[in-house]
């Protein structure tokens, strides 16, 4: 044996050497998850003890790595003869049995964020606008983050994107967690979910992994959407949830569909997820929307026109991430620029934005639009009927859902009773040959179309 330097003889370096050498012989996952929550201390001259978190991770430490161990120690100190690995006070028999008091080391914060995901600081109940479209799924977020016992399980919350699911979940784990931090609540996307159970595979680590998930009093997964199509995942993801709502342990999950519309999800998976509440959150309304830029304005302290916001409530429709992300760009700009925000100034500087939040129009309104404006019926845009105060009004009907819409021209012959797709060409040439000659004619097409597009 190397003579060591009395101050590298310290037990705290010892074990900082003997852990160095555990994470290279064993890798980073299994080190991570079985060794390094244990702690080590010399019991007697001739024994090293070892102080595992739970029961379960005492024998395991002692089956897999025992024996290494040993060896690690006595090199380290030629007297150690024996390991006494012990577990580290009273760990619930059963997961069933309750919150129980499970020993300080397997709740340490860093583990949790080593499976789970920070939790974004913005994301609280209190900044949470609500309104028609997400007052369900608020209330019941709410009612999971309050009750003493589990209310449904699981909560499952889905909708479109950037409408605020992965808002609520952090939020009710900001809630709980400041409430009864005793309780260990976990949030992962499914896509981290599926990277850390593919990761314990190929370290042959599985069962720290499902003892990792199966340990929790709250799991939130998020978007899993994403298990679709992996099957060995989804199926790991299975038995995690059923193990935990088997021990009344709080399941919540977000997806982009309802359970019985994820596609690529086994039929008993999806019988499950839909057992507990399901709460959608609906597409924004303009008063929801209103309701948004309105909380961020104040919370920024920015001072934006009541008719700015009104104008960007209308115009971006996509959702609220968007609305967001316009609000930012005003601020920068007017910060940069160092001028107040106006309707003008607004428009020029989220063009882009406007421009791809611009209301699909469809071939219907702009029928109804046309008609009402030349004052024929809306019957005649379909009719067969070839006076001039009809003909002219039904072309340029024909020539506005060109230009306004995404048909192709047999599409829109058709919406126009059933008329060939040379007749809406000949429309097309039509209106623009009269725009070009006659200009308060051109000006009137150009009224209607500004209309469809507000
Ligand atoms: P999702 O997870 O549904 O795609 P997020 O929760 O990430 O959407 O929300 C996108 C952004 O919009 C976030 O910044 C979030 O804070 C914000 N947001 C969404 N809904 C609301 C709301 N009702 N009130 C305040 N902010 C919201
Ligand atoms: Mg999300």
């Amino acid at each position: 044996m190397t003579t060591i330097k009395p101050s590298a003889n310290q037990p705290s370096s010892r074990w900082a050497r003997i852990r160095s050498q555990l994470r290279a012989e064993f890798g980073e996952a299994a080190y991570r998850s079985w060794l390094k929550p244990a702690s080590f201390e010399q019991a007697d001259a001739q024994t090293v003890r070892i102080l595992a978190p739970t029961r379960f991770m005492r024998d395991w430490i002692e089956a897999q790595y025992g024996e290494r161990l040993l060896k690690l120690c006595a090199a380290e100190n030629s007297k150690i003869q024996q390991l006494e690995i012990v577990h580290a006070g009273a760990e619930p028999e059963n997961i069933a049995a309750g919150l129980g008091h499970a020993p300080a080391v397997a709740r340490a914060q860093s583990k949790d964020d080593d499976i789970g995901a920070p939790l974004d600081p913005r994301f609280r109940f209190d900044n949470f606008v609500v309104g028609k479209p997400n007052e369900l799924a608020f209330a019941a977020a709410r009612r999971v983050a309050e009750a003493q016992a589990v209310p449904f399980n699981p909560l499952f919350l889905y909708g479109g994107v950037g409408l605020g699911k992965t808002h609520l979940m952090h939020a009710i784990a900001w809630h709980i967690r400041e409430t009864t931090p005793e309780r260990r609540v976990i949030y992962l996307s499914a896509e981290k979910f599926m990277y850390q159970f593919i990761r314990a595979m190929r370290f042959k680590d599985t069962m720290a992994f499902k003892e990792q998930f199966r340990s929790v009093d709250v799991l939130m997964i998020d978007d899993v959407q994403f298990f679709s199509g992996k099957d060995n995942t989804q199926e790991e993801f299975f038995h995690t949830f059923n193990a935990l709502v088997d021990h009344n342990r709080q399941v919540i999950i977000s997806a982009d569909k309802s359970p019985n519309d994820l596609e690529g999800m086994e039929e008993r998976m999806k019988s499950r997820l839909g057992w507990g509440l399901v709460a959608d959150i609906h597409p924004t309304i303009y008063e929801l929307r209103l309701g948004i830029l309105q909380s961020k304005a104040e919370r920024l302290d920015l001072d934006i026109p009541q008719k700015v916001l009104e104008f960007l409530a209308h115009k971006i429709t996509s959702n609220v991430r968007e609305l967001e992300g316009a609000l930012n760009r005003l601020v920068a700009y007017a910060t940069l620029v160092g001028r107040p925000v106006t309707l003008d100034n607004t428009q020029e500087v989220l063009r882009d934005i406007l421009r791809a939040n611009d209301r699909k129009v469809t071939i219907e309104e702009i029928q109804k639009r046309v008609a009402a404006h030349y004052n024929i019926r809306l019957g005649e845009m379909h009719s067969a009927r070839r006076a001039r105060a009809i003909a002219r009004p039904r072309q340029v009907a024909m020539y506005l859902s060109k230009q306004l819409t995404t048909r192709s021209l047999p599409e829109i012959g058709r919406k126009f009773g059933g008329r060939d797709h040379t007749t809406v060409m000949y429309a097309v040439r039509k209106i623009n040959e009269l725009c070009a000659l006659d200009s308060a004619f051109s000006e009137d097409v150009e009224l209607l179309r500004r209309m469809l597009e507000s």
